[in-house]
């Protein structure tokens, strides 16, 4: 299921999925490794063009879905890639850590839980000691769990959501706001859920409505430094998480139907949007959420 990023063609039909195989749910963390059908990270379609040349990313959730195809679009733009995955992902890690590795630039994978405070400041020193300076920070992993209920949404659930998908972020962002120079660009990935929460991910949803406004402040905070802060929210894209719990097992055969393009959208798909808010050519454009939907547009 892969698709020529350059060929025009009609969107709605760009990727073609089979349906039986997408009930195939899977433990929480998904592995793209066991995804069905197999999604598109731009492995054989994301062709650079020096646009992020020598830059250097720290990228999280980089193993798989979004994150992995942000990375190899990196790479493929010249940038040097840290990403960092959970340690019971290493066979996407080992993964891509090979498809970054063959654009010949330097590339690490780094494990290690992001809710866990003891541990941000490894990742950052590290990715410091390893590219010498942060150019560009992804803030993209993300804990998505369905549960229709709230009276099964346990504290347990609620706080760890929050300890990933916002705690880890800020914790990640502060650390690295001071290894970064005046040009550096900081992209967090929020969710369409930020404006339009679904029933059954009442702790995921509220979430990224943090990140949104997190977002949006951290950019102005951060206009002194010459450091830009945007986000993209993504509609729903065939990624492990969805497969994973993110929604529940008998809605994935029709996941992604009910936007207006009517499909799923694919991780490839999401990588040009990053590079653009990673490189020079968005030097106008911080605070800003930008939509990749399938239709369900931002307010
Ligand atoms: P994914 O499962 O491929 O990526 C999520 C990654 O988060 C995992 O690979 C994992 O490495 C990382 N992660 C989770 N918990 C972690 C922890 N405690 N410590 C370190 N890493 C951890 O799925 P994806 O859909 O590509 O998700 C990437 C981002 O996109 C997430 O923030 C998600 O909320 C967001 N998003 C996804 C969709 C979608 O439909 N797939 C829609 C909107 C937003
Ligand atoms: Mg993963």
């Amino acid at each position: 299921m892969k698709s020529n990023q350059f060929k025009m063609q009609d969107p709605r039909y760009q990727y073609q999925m089979s349906h039986t195989e997408k009930d195939d749910d899977q433990p929480d963390p998904g592995l793209d490794d066991i995804l069905k059908p197999n999604a598109d990270h731009g492995e054989d379609s994301y062709v650079g063009s020096g646009r992020l040349e020598g830059r250097k990313a720290l990228i999280t959730g980089g193993d798989s879905g979004i994150g992995r195809a942000v990375a190899i679009a990196f790479a493929r733009e010249g940038a040097d890639v840290v990403f960092n995955y959970l340690a019971s992902e290493e066979t996407d890690a080992n993964e891509t850590l090979d498809i970054l590795q063959a654009s010949g630039v330097n590339a690490i994978g780094i494990a290690g839980d992001i809710s866990d405070e003891g541990f941000f400041q490894t990742l950052v020193s590290q990715t410091v000691e390893r590219l010498g300076s942060i150019d560009i920070l992804v803030n993209n992993a993300g804990k998505q769990q369905f549960v229709a209920d709230i009276d099964d949404l346990t504290t347990e659930q609620f706080c760890q959501t929050y300890a990933t998908n916002v705690f880890g972020m800020f914790w990640i962002t502060k650390a690295s706001v001071k290894h970064m120079p005046p040009g550096a660009s900081i992209i967090n990935t929020t969710s369409i859920q930020s404006y339009q929460p679904s029933a059954g991910l009442l702790d995921y949803a509220s979430t990224k409505g943090a990140i949104t406004s997190f977002t949006k402040s951290l950019a102005k905070m951060l206009v002194d430094k010459g450091i830009r802060v945007n986000g993209v929210a993504p509609g729903p894209i065939w990624t492990p998480l969805q497969q994973s719990g993110g929604q529940p097992a008998e809605k994935l055969s029709s996941f992604g139907q009910n936007v207006p393009l009517g499909r799923p959208g694919q991780p490839a798909e999401l990588a040009p949007v990053y590079v653009y808010l990673a490189s020079q050519e968005s030097s106008y454009v911080t605070a800003e959420i930008m939509g990749v939907t399938g239709g369900h547009h931002l307010p």
